[in-house]
């Protein structure tokens, strides 16, 4: 009687500590997940935002974009029109305010 009583208790702790282990594992396999899911949305976005204009949201096409000295891409007719329009800053990036093209 005894002996039955603890053999349960011992084994329902087991069970316990055993359906514990797996909760934990699962814990981590979905935690992971998640961060591998959320890297590869993050990677997207920068990837989809590398790919449009700041400025005009156009996505790029071949050849119809500058890259100035501060890294920030932008189209080159959002680029004329801010060299056009702007005298004192149209050849400053409309993000950071760096020089584009120095010397005009
Ligand atoms: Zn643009
Ligand atoms: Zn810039």
């Amino acid at each position: 009687m005894s002996y039955s009583t603890k053999h349960t208790h011992s084994e329902k702790l087991y069970s316990n500590v055993f359906s514990l282990s797996i909760t934990k594992n699962l814990f981590q396999k979905v935690t992971t997940l998640e961060q591998s899911l959320t890297n590869l949305i993050e990677t997207e976005n920068r990837e989809k935002l590398a790919n449009i204009c700041p400025i005009c949201i156009d996505p790029f096409e071949t050849n119809n974009y500058i890259i100035p000295l501060c890294g920030h891409k932008m189209c080159i007719p959002c680029f004329a029109n801010n060299l056009i329009k702007n005298n004192q800053t149209g050849n400053r990036c409309s993000l950071c305010r760096e020089i584009i093209i120095p010397g005009i």
